[in-house]
């Protein structure tokens, strides 16, 4: 896949995406990340890129001409390679916000360009033109669109097969399946007097699969109970196998208790 970032400052860039796991990635080919420098399409003498706002107020903003010339020269190329061109997506703090759904989305093109806005942004009708997608990672404001297009392309590539090591360990993240993930633990198995669920030791397949299941509905209804309302919502089907697993523990247990001569566990 590979990623045309627009910029003012491609250095950031291409140092915040040069190492581990994602340089790693760009040695193999799995991901190519283009920085592209829109200063180098201004018309002006100084290569300004800023000017004053109509209507005042404080600050200065990106002007229509370098940032539109800029993306249509990058588009010209991929149209060449792809015969289409690729989506735009404006990092915008007024935009969608980015999710791993998002993430899985993006994931499916072959291209894709971020424009990073600086100052105030970027005049209104170079991104009309451009037909930007605005996209948010958050409800902050930061200084320039280059973390936020750092943080896409990050989120992004670890979901192209064969960026990770392990192919699975993206399948098990947090908001894969739309949970939160369960807590998650290493060796040894007593540390600071603080022992490993028992469950984790037991070899026992399913019930750790299980025990995953109810630590992650457990933390997302607690800490993301929109996400947990979607999960319900989406997946009556694992809620439903899952009501019938909580039965079936539950008769196992009034059985044992009876053998062991009591009442009701
Ligand atoms: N005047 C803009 C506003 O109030 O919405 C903020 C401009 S911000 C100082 C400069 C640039 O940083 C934006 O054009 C955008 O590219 C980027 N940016 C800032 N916060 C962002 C966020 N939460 N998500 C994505 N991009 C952001």
């Amino acid at each position: 896949m590979r990623f045309h970032v627009l910029t003012l400052f491609p250095g950031m860039v291409r140092a915040g995406l040069d190492g581990s796991i994602l340089g790693r990635a760009a040695q193999k080919g799995l991901v190519e990340i283009e920085t592209v420098d829109i200063r180098d399409y201004t018309c002006n003498r100084h290569n300004r890129v800023d000017d004053y706002t109509y209507g005042g107020g404080a600050g200065m903003l990106m002007q229509a001409q370098p940032v539109y010339d800029c993306c249509e020269a990058v588009q010209a190329g991929i149209l060449q390679r792809q015969g289409q061109k690729a989506r735009v997506l404006y990092m915008s703090p007024v935009g969608d916000v980015f999710d791993q759904r998002m993430a899985g989305e993006l994931a499916r093109e072959q291209e894709l360009i971020l424009l990073c806005g600086h100052y105030e942004g970027v005049d209104a009708r170079a991104l009309e033109e451009i037909g930007a997608e605005e996209v948010s990672i958050g409800d902050f404001v930061l200084t320039g669109g280059e973390l936020p297009a750092m943080v896409i392309i990050d989120a992004v590539s670890r979901l192209i097969p064969g960026v990770l090591g392990n192919t699975d360990s993206a399948d098990t993240d947090s908001f894969m399946n739309g949970l939160l993930e369960y807590p998650q633990y290493s060796r040894p198995a007593v540390w600071r007097g603080k022992e490993v669920p028992d469950v984790l030791l037991s070899g026992d397949h399913a019930r750790v699969e299980a025990w995953r299941l109810e630590q992650s509905l457990a933390l997302t209804r607690e800490r993301r109970p929109d996400l947990y309302a979607r999960f319900v919502r989406e997946h009556p089907e694992i809620m439903e196998e899952r009501q019938k697993r909580l039965e079936r523990e539950r008769r196992r247990r009034e059985r044992e208790a009876r053998r062991n001569g009591g009442g009701t566990a």
